[in-house]
């Protein structure tokens, strides 16, 4: 039988901008690119929430969006924290990224609780951070996004950050780094979308989650000539 992943889609409804959702499209073309059967799941407010579930994306959301989610984020807090222990790989994109983290202080003063799974904190600045951005990150390479926040996040201090930011702000105006990582869960502010523009986070994603299920991941050679393109021409766009 073909092997299969199954993806959750963390409330699209209500946190899905910039393009994330693209996120889930490409992990779902290169997972089959790869030789995969994929299977992606929606989950909103209320759901039952899944079994089976091998890795997790979630996107951006204006501070209203979130304020729609958060009971429910904290419902499943405890879920979301066993399948992060677990190794389940994860990416959480900007207002998820927050809210994954401690919590997100908004610009009228008012605290949005998250679910600790990143022990990082966010307040609202005074100006919001946008543009095209690049982060040198080690382990894949230059990462290349768009982001637009007024949050600004603090990594404590065990806290690795997905990478050094080479152009634009990332977590908040003064640190230089950007995202978060914690076993295989990566936060980031950085939209694009993502994944299409960043196979190497999207292969990486596609190994954790195949080699948890099946113990063995063996990747296709994909031809990325114009993923290639794509990253020379987003590049070379001004902030
Ligand atoms: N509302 C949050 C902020 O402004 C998150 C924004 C986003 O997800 N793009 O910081």
């Amino acid at each position: 039988m073909k092997k299969s992943l199954t993806i959750l889609q963390l409330y699209p409804r209500d946190m899905n901008i910039y393009g994330d959702r693209g996120n889930t499209l490409a992990l779902k073309k290169r997972a089959e690119q790869h030789g995969l059967a994929v299977t992606v799941v929606d989950y909103n407010p209320g759901d039952s929430f899944p079994k089976n579930i091998d890795i997790i994306i979630g996107g951006g959301g204006q501070d209203s969006g979130q304020e729609k989610i958060k009971d429910d984020l904290l419902a499943i807090k405890d879920t979301l924290h066993e399948l992060a222990n677990n190794g389940v790989p994860m990416l959480l994109i900007c207002g998820l990224y927050q809210l994954f983290g401690k919590y997100f202080k908004t610009q009228t003063g008012h605290t949005i609780d998250g679910i600790g799974l990143l022990d990082i904190t966010t307040v609202a600045g005074p100006e919001r951070l946008i543009g095209n951005i690049v982060i040198q990150s080690e382990q894949f390479g230059e990462i290349i996004g768009y982001e637009n926040h007024s949050g600004q996040t603090y990594l404590g201090a065990n806290m690795q950050p997905l990478g050094q930011v080479i152009i634009g702000a990332g977590n908040n105006s003064r640190d230089g780094v950007e995202g978060a990582t914690y076993k295989n869960v990566i936060g980031s502010y950085m939209h694009g979308s993502l994944l299409p523009k960043n196979p190497a986070i999207t292969d990486w994603l596609i190994e954790k989650a195949a080699i948890n299920k099946y113990s063995t991941f063996t990747p296709a050679t994909i031809d990325d000539h114009i993923i290639r393109l794509a990253r020379k021409y987003a590049k070379r766009r001004p902030r």
